[in-house]
C-alpha cells in the first residue's frame, strides 16, 4: 500500500531538476553492459525502475536515444541540460516505467539491487552480492511485483 509519505526525492548534481518518486521500485538492477559503462563513464550502471505515474520530475530534461546493439530496442536518456547528469530514462523493453539513476537519489542507500546483469562485460573486479540475481547478459525476465 503506498501512501502519500512514502516517498524519495533526488536530482542532478547542479540542482535544476528534481525528482520525487512515491512507493518502492519494481526492479532495481546492476548493468554491467558497455553502454551503461559508456553513459555512465563509470564500471556499470545501477537503476531503479518504478512505473511512470511514481516518478515526478522538476525541471527540464534533454534526451538521448540510443539503440541497443543487441537487440536494436530503443533507451532515452534523460540528462540536466546545464550540468549534464543523467537522472532518468525510458526503455522501449518496458512500457510505462522509467528508469531512475540511483545515484542521484538524496539517499541513495534506501534501493539494493536484485540483479546484476551484463556479467560477461563486468570488469574482472565486480562481484554480486550473495542472494543477488546474476545472468551473463540483459534478457529480462517478467517484473518480480505487480
Ligand atoms: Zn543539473
Ligand atoms: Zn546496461
Amino acid at each position: 500500500m503506498v501512501t502519500v509519505t512514502d516517498f524519495h526525492e533526488g536530482g542532478c548534481l547542479c540542482g535544476a531538476v528534481r525528482y520525487r518518486v512515491v512507493g518502492e521500485p519494481l526492479r532495481a538492477s546492476v548493468c554491467s553492459c558497455t553502454a551503461c559503462q559508456r553513459r555512465t563513464g563509470s564500471a556499470f550502471g545501477f537503476g531503479a525502475y518504478f512505473k511512470a505515474e511514481q516518478v515526478t520530475l522538476r525541471g527540464e530534461l534533454n534526451a538521448y536515444e540510443h539503440h541497443s546493439d543487441e537487440s536494436g530496442r530503443w533507451l532515452r536518456f534523460e540528462f540536466c541540460p546545464a550540468c549534464g547528469t543523467q537522472l532518468t530514462w525510458t526503455l522501449e523493453a518496458m512500457p510505462g516505467m522509467r528508469g531512475v539513476g540511483v545515484g542521484t537519489f538524496d539517499d541513495p542507500k534506501w534501493i539494493r539491487p536484485r540483479r546484476f546483469s551484463w556479467l560477461r562485460s563486468a570488469h574482472t573486479w565486480v562481484e554480486p552480492p550473495e542472494g543477488v540475481e546474476a545472468v551473463q547478459t540483459g534478457t529480462l525476465p517478467p517484473p518480480t511485483r505487480p
